[in-house]
């Protein structure tokens, strides 16, 4: 094993929250709803400097980051000026082929939001299940990609057919996000979380990858586990749109980054 002093200091993945707006309004939806938006001249030493200390990738979300009007600069500016992957998660709704051209060769993966097939899909999301498709042919020629699905009531007994549409769709990936418990709701209830873990041990094979979140309630569900020593921070931490690094999303208790990712990481190790 390397000496300790050589380990990397950030974390090996930071997700970024690009700006809180959104067009849709999904129920379970978690983004902060007070308007906030990070610039592009104001990340750019962040990323930086999480790349000199060995983050391996970073994703961009919200909110929508589409929405964000210097959102292709930022993928382009990240991927020229870092070595990290550059990954960001969307509702593909405005995915366009101007978008689609500006974006290829500066993103290295998409995650895709898709709660639901059809009906239920429309139900979620208020967008056309069809129009989806059309945008995913577009997503798929930009980079690789995969499926997000927000696991609740409705979408579990989805589970199957989502696999099938990812496989499909051409996606790498189908990864479950089950419904956390925000503004009101109670989050993944009883009953799908046991389909859910059901399905996850007896899901046909695939040759797509099926993951989860690392912020469900795990017990009970077996994992393949690359790193189970790793200690929360050190695999990822958040930025949230009004500029604060959090362990993640969810979590109340952040610390403002005052020109150094690092000393603000440092911070929030130190009050965890
Ligand atoms: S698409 Fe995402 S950010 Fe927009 S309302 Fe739905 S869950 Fe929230």
């Amino acid at each position: 094993m390397p000496p300790e002093q050589t380990w990397a200091v950030a974390p090996r993945y930071v997700s970024v929250a690009l700006t809180n707006a959104c067009e849709l309004r999904c129920p379970y939806c978690y983004a902060a709803k007070k308007p906030a938006r990070l610039g592009a001249e104001e990340i750019s030493p962040w990323l930086r400097e999480l790349n000199r200390n060995g983050c391996l990738g970073v994703g961009f979300g919200g909110g929508e980051p589409t929405l964000h009007s210097e959102f292709a600069t930022i993928c382009q500016k990240t991927a020229i000026e870092t070595g990290m992957a550059v990954s960001f998660t969307t509702h593909g709704h405005r995915i366009t082929e101007k978008l689609a051209t500006q974006l290829r060769g500066s993103v290295h993966f998409i995650r895709v939001s898709v709660d639901g097939i059809g009906e239920t899909y429309e139900r979620n999301r208020g967008r056309a299940f069809d129009e989806l498709e059309n945008r995913i042919d577009l997503i798929a020629g930009i980079c690789r990609f995969g499926v997000n699905v927000v696991v609740g009531d409705t979408t579990v007994w989805e589970l199957d057919g989502l696999l099938d549409y990812a496989e499909r769709w051409g996606a790498e990936e189908l990864l479950l996000l089950p419904e956390q418990g925000v503004a009101g709701r109670a989050g993944i209830g009883e009953s799908a979380r046991n389909e859910m873990t059901r399905w996850l041990a007896s899901h046909r094979p695939s040759k797509i990858r099926v993951g989860i979140s690392r912020m469900a309630d795990l017990s009970g569900i077996a994992l393949a586990d690359a790193f189970p020593m790793e200690d929360r921070l050190s695999a990822h931490a958040h930025i949230d749109a009004n500029g604060y690094l959090r362990a993640d999303a969810f979590t109340d208790q952040r610390i403002p980054i005052q020109g150094s990712v690092i000393d603000a990481l440092t911070e929030l190790r130190e009050a965890a």
